[in-house]
């Protein structure tokens, strides 16, 4: 079975200059697993996201504030025609969750990420929360159950402060405390569960938290899982102090597979030069884990 993967130049249309988040992150990924032969894929355009989808994460400030050229604060600057850019972003997301829903493995590879962006303010790189605009989109069309996992270094605070105490999911991040964009050191509201993981934890411990995040996610029994997939707590990464190896995540894309639930990956983070083979592994990661899906 192939791995689907969302992508388009849209989002390598944008830069500047010394940023981290840059073009290269995508073009390079997508080099890599075009030159692979190991995973037969399935390449695939980001779907159109309307307002309304838009709308149930954030307000309409928020997307006003996308047309105005001015930097949003140092991380998160202004490009022309950012909001396009972010809007596609949304749009493969929420093509990853109908592609999930009948049993594809699937995987959005664009930028910018969006885990950072609350519901009225774009930060951190981050201009619309794709996983939460994705969440709200599957709890209005059939999902009882939705978990998101975010095991980006950083702390998904915009998941979080928008999907906080909302019926129907739950939200389980790993990130470096302390670190950007200083929250995430304990739980939050009676469904937001955050692992913070001191800098320069060693690969092992740090493992077993991801684990006992996923097994109380799974405790949690989700009919569909969205995952925020940050490569920045790789060990060469020159964000933040983590420590993990490229087969920690082909093992947390098995992990994910074996929990047998519906899932789909959107890229957050990773800005390390090895970022194409770390999502390489990831996904080898999610093909290879046991498959027993019950359609949800
Ligand atoms: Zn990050």
């Amino acid at each position: 079975m192939s791995v689907k993967i969302i992508t388009d130049e849209r989002c390598t249309g944008y830069s500047r200059e010394g940023h981290p988040e840059r073009p290269a992150r995508i073009s390079t990924a997508v080099e890599r697993l075009k030159k692979q032969t190991e995973l037969p894929l399935d390449w695939a355009a980001p779907g159109a996201v309307e307002d309304a989808q838009i709308l149930r994460a954030h307000s309409s400030e928020l997307l006003a504030r996308l047309q105005i050229p001015h930097d949003i604060d140092g991380d998160t600057p202004f490009y022309e025609n950012i909001a396009g850019a972010a809007r596609a972003s949304a749009g493969a997301a929420l093509g990853a969750l109908k592609a999930a829903r009948v049993g594809e493995t699937v995987f959005s590879l664009m930028r910018p990420p969006g885990h950072h962006a609350t519901r009225d303010r774009a930060m951190g790189f981050c201009y619309l929360n794709n996983i939460a605009i994705a969440v709200l989109e599957a709890l209005v069309t059939g999902s009882k159950r939705v978990a998101t996992f975010d095991f980006d270094v950083h702390h998904g605070n915009g998941t979080e402060a928008i999907l906080l105490n909302r019926p129907g999911c739950a939200c389980f991040s790993v990130h470096q405390f302390p670190c950007y964009p200083g929250t995430g050191a304990a739980n939050a509201g009676d469904n937001c569960f955050n692992y913070p993981v001191a800098p320069g934890t060693p690969r092992e411990t740090f493992r077993a938290i991801l684990g006992r995040a996923l097994s109380d996610l799974n405790n949690f029994r989700p009919d569909l899982i969205a995952v925020s997939a940050g490569f920045d707590a790789y060990a060469g990464d020159p964000l933040a102090d983590g420590t993990l190896l490229a087969e920690d995540f082909h093992w947390l894309g098995q992990s994910l597979r074996g929990l047998g639930v519906p899932f789909f990956s959107l890229l957050e983070g990773g800005y390390s030069q090895d970022l194409p083979e770390l999502i390489f592994a990831y996904l080898k990661g999610v093909e290879s884990g046991k498959r027993s899906f019950n359609h949800g």
